[in-house]
């Protein structure tokens, strides 16, 4: 056991900045020191929203994303073109596409990718709330924006399945050349997949 550099609520903070994401042990202490320097500036204000978070961080019961509100703000959003469905894996690739702003769709987030050998079924996923979603005819096109993963694959194969039997158009991302990349440097696999999923010109 290492010998303990400051009180339990300080240990307990580091202990706990240790678990985010991007952060280590090192980042973590740091990062700790600088919040406890900036008390009034960053702590006080950091504690408060994280309890604002706490209380009010809401999973949507139609989408699956993560709001304030249930229905989130995209679901409720009536800019957003309702027939139009993204189906992504997680919350932070529909961040990853709001940033990129290419479409003013809505969206239906699945909570990961089938993985058998995980034990990662259907059931375990919200493919059940978006065939239902579907199944409202509302919905016009579905586009499969998983990764370009063996399980993101998989899954999109299931799901086109699963979708087969309605009125609706299933399409996926093509796992394209990224804008302004160079095909020299792309991996093998990417060029393989961009050349496969080619389009007329
Ligand atoms: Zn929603």
């Amino acid at each position: 056991m290492s010998k303990r550099i400051a009180g339990p609520e300080i240990e307990r903070l580091i202990q706990l900045l240790a678990k985010v994401p991007g952060l280590g042990p090192r980042s973590a202490r740091r990062a700790a020191l600088h919040l406890i320097k900036k008390k009034e500036q960053l702590l006080e204000p950091l504690a408060a929203a994280m309890g604002e978070a706490v209380d009010k961080v809401r999973i949507c019961s139609t989408c699956g994303n993560v709001d304030t509100s249930d229905p989130c703000m995209i679901c409720t959003d009536p800019r957003r073109d309702a027939g139009t469905l993204i189906v992504v894996e997680d919350v932070s690739d529909l961040w990853a596409l709001e940033r990129a702003a290419a479409m003013n769709a809505r969206y239906h987030v699945l909570g990961g990718t089938l993985s058998p050998l995980d034990g990662i079924g259907p059931d375990q996923l919200n493919i059940r709330s978006l065939v239902d979603r579907v199944a409202g005819g509302e919905v016009k096109e579905v586009i499969l924006a998983v990764n370009a993963t063996v399980e993101g694959q998989t899954t999109a194969h299931y799901l086109t399945d699963q979708l087969s039997g309605f009125d609706v158009k299933v399409t996926r991302l093509a796992h394209g050349v990224p804008v302004g990349g160079e095909l020299d440097y792309l991996d093998e696999g990417t060029l393989a997949a961009a050349l496969r999923s080619r389009t007329a010109f």
